[in-house]
């Protein structure tokens, strides 16, 4: 039986540094998601697609070629032969990433590839719909939040940790803004799939969020 599990949320609540964790201390690969609609929305940033263009959107994303490997345990994006594990990381490709990700022949393409990934191995998977549609059958789900403001405040200090100087509220507004499109858009939106767990991490440190999913994983485990 497999043991995969998958992770939903909002922007910012922590998920992929969660999943990457679980994924380590469980012996399961992690796979990101929001990388690969990043990458998407990179590709069409980079050809000056119109993102408002269903028609040119999915035309760019089918032709292109992406492609997951793993480096040390992490993982990286490949475009086309090129690696963009970095370059999918600012804020233009954010913002780009819940405008393409509102088109279904994209989301289609980029869920049946999660979905080969996952029969291949067992996997902790974190994204919008991970629960509700790419993996329905997951062995745990886990629908992580904390409210806007600390998800802002969190963002900032990873930003300033790097040296980056930022503005806090207009994180927040961008988040709020991201969160707004996720969930209102007609297909696949973030919601939490019934049969999740909901951790609220507002005011819980990382290694208490992975000792808590820890637990539930392993609550099922003995059942
Ligand atoms: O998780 P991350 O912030 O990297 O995701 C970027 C964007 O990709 C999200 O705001 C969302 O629009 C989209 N996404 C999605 N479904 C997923 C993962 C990400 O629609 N499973």
């Amino acid at each position: 039986m497999s043991k995969n599990i998958a992770i939903d949320g909002p922007a910012g609540a922590g998920k992929s540094t969660i999943a990457r964790m679980l994924a380590e201390k469980l012996g399961l690969v992690y796979v990101d998601t929001g990388a690969m609609y990043r990458t998407m929305a990179l590709l069409c940033l980079r050809r000056s697609v119109s993102l408002a263009s269903e028609e040119e959107v999915v035309d760019a994303v089918l032709q292109a070629e992406i492609r997951l490997g793993y480096e040390d345990g992490v993982q990286q994006v490949i475009l086309n032969g090129e690696n963009v594990t970095e370059a999918i990381r600012s804020p233009e490709v954010s913002a780009a990433a819940s405008r393409v990700s509102v088109y279904g022949p994209v989301r289609s393409r980029l869920v049946r590839m999660q979905q080969e990934l996952a029969k291949e191995t067992d996997v902790v998977m974190d994204g919008r719909d991970i629960g509700t549609v790419v993996l329905p059958d997951a062995f745990l789900k886990v629908f992580l939040t904390a409210s806007p403001a600390e998800r802002a405040r969190r963002r900032a200090q990873e930003l300033r940790a790097k040296g980056e100087s930022c503005d806090e509220a207009k994180i927040e507004a961008e988040i709020r803004e991201r969160d707004a499109r996720d969930m209102n858009r007609e297909i696949s939106p973030l919601k939490q799939a019934e049969d999740a767990e909901r951790v609220d991490t507002t005011r819980m440190t990382i290694e208490e969020v992975v000792a808590c999913v820890t637990a539930l994983y392993q609550k099922k485990t003995e059942r």
